[in-house]
């Protein structure tokens, strides 16, 4: 395997770091942050335990193969650390596909408290749906039932196993471009 040399605007020192997630796209740990080096990254996609979520631009080559080195990989399994999926902006837009629940809209995404706050609505799993800005707007603070408006499905709380199948609906690259977005993403809504 070519041995690339490390280009300045690499992340950190430690030159194409690659962030874990596991299999719930939750960063295996947060402290210290779950990284390989792109030796172990590398190594993980051969032996086929993980999932490419994001590539850096740069490339490994040798005779044989050349690959873009994985910014962010998915455990395939999961490692229980005994809890459900996070309430986060990222497993809330995973759980929806990443579609507006009332027009399927992937445009300009937000949040929508299905019963609005000021009726008591909650901000939770069974409560939130992702929504387009547009719809947002137009449901205002209304039920959709009072806006006219039909939800394409129930929101609801997911498995892990909800999750992970969603996460395989879309291919590296398709979420993020870095994995820094990942630790944004990830910030809970609520507890
Ligand atoms: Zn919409």
């Amino acid at each position: 395997m070519a041995n690339p040399i490390a280009e300045p605007d690499a992340v950190t020192s430690g030159a194409y770091p690659c962030l874990i997630l596991n299999a719930d796209f939750q960063p295996l740990s947060y402290y210290p942050l779950s990284l390989w080096n792109w030796q172990d990254a590398v190594k993980a996609v051969f032996l086929d335990r993980v999932n490419v979520v994001s590539e850096y631009d740069h490339i490994v080559r040798s005779p044989n193969f050349h690959m873009p080195l994985p910014s962010v990989v998915s455990l395939k399994d999961f490692v229980s650390q005994g809890r459900d999926p996070a309430f986060t902006r990222f497993n809330l837009f995973l759980r929806d596909g990443f579609e507006c629940v009332y027009c399927a809209s992937g445009q300009e995404l937000t949040f929508d408290h299905v019963l609005p706050r000021r009726l008591g609505g909650r901000t939770s799993w069974k409560n939130i749906v992702a929504a387009c800005s547009r719809c947002n707007l137009k449901k205002g603070g209304r039920t959709p039932r009072g806006a006219g408006m039909t939800m394409q499905r129930k929101p609801f709380r997911p498995t892990m196993h909800q999750l992970q199948a969603q996460g395989r609906r879309f291919p590296p690259n398709y979420l993020h471009k870095s994995w820094l977005d990942y630790l944004y993403w990830d910030v809970e809504l609520e507890r």
